[in-house]
């Protein structure tokens, strides 16, 4: 069976490029970056985080040549209807994008609401080529509730607010260590590398 032991990962999130470098090296995969590569952000016109992370992928393997994986990825907030979802990374706008403006948004948002219920959700597709008929597709969520203030400074984005109960903690302070054990993306990741496990590269 084929190996993936190269990939481009497509994405310019430092904190998710991160992530993936840590939970990806030690399994030998080369992880590149769109970055290094001198590739353009594709866009994300849709309204599903799946179609999204298809569209990165596609364009990330096409204009590289290589397999390549995307994250789409998001806070989902109960109360709110699951918002900002598929918007998370420009919740507060996108000019620039900006973690601490979503996260003032975010508080504002839910003042005086009482279920702080949320979770964070990740969808991740690997194309083995831009026309990839069979992309691998996984799921993960974290379920956890929006805190009254932040706490810690690991993570990225609204993780200083995403509070763990059953931790007494935020996302942000956890070792890399944990969050790469309980994360919605570690988990996603997991459950991808099993279906790689399983399948060999299709024909191009
Ligand atoms: P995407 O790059 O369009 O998938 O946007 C993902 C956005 O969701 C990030 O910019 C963050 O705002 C949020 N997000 C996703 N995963 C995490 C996480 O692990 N911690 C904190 N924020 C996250």
């Amino acid at each position: 069976m084929a190996k993936v032991q190269k990939l481009v990962i497509a994405s310019n999130n430092a904190g998710k490029l991160r992530e993936f470098q840590r939970m990806l090296s030690p399994l030998g995969i080369e992880v590149l970056t769109q970055a290094q590569l001198g590739i353009s952000e594709a866009e994300e016109p849709h309204c599903t985080f799946v179609e999204n992370a298809l569209a990165k992928a596609r364009h990330v393997s096409r204009e590289s040549g290589l397999p390549a994986l995307a994250d789409d990825s998001g806070i989902c907030v109960e109360a709110l209807g699951g918002a900002p979802g598929v918007i998370s990374a420009r919740y507060a706008g996108d000019d620039p994008k900006s973690d601490q403006r979503n996260n003032e948004k975010l508080l504002e948002v839910m003042q005086g609401v009482t279920d702080r219920r949320a979770h964070y959700y990740c969808v991740l597709v690997l194309v083995r080529h831009a026309d990839d008929p069979q992309p691998l597709i996984a799921e993960g969520e974290w379920h956890g509730e929006i805190a009254h203030e932040a706490r810690g400074d690991g993570g990225f984005g609204y993780d200083p607010y995403f509070w763990l109960p059953q931790f007494g903690q935020t996302a942000a302070q956890l070792s890399h260590e944990q969050k790469a054990q309980l994360s919605h993306r570690a988990l996603a990741l997991q459950i991808l590398l099993e279906k790689l496990g399983r399948h060999s590269i299709p024909p191009e």
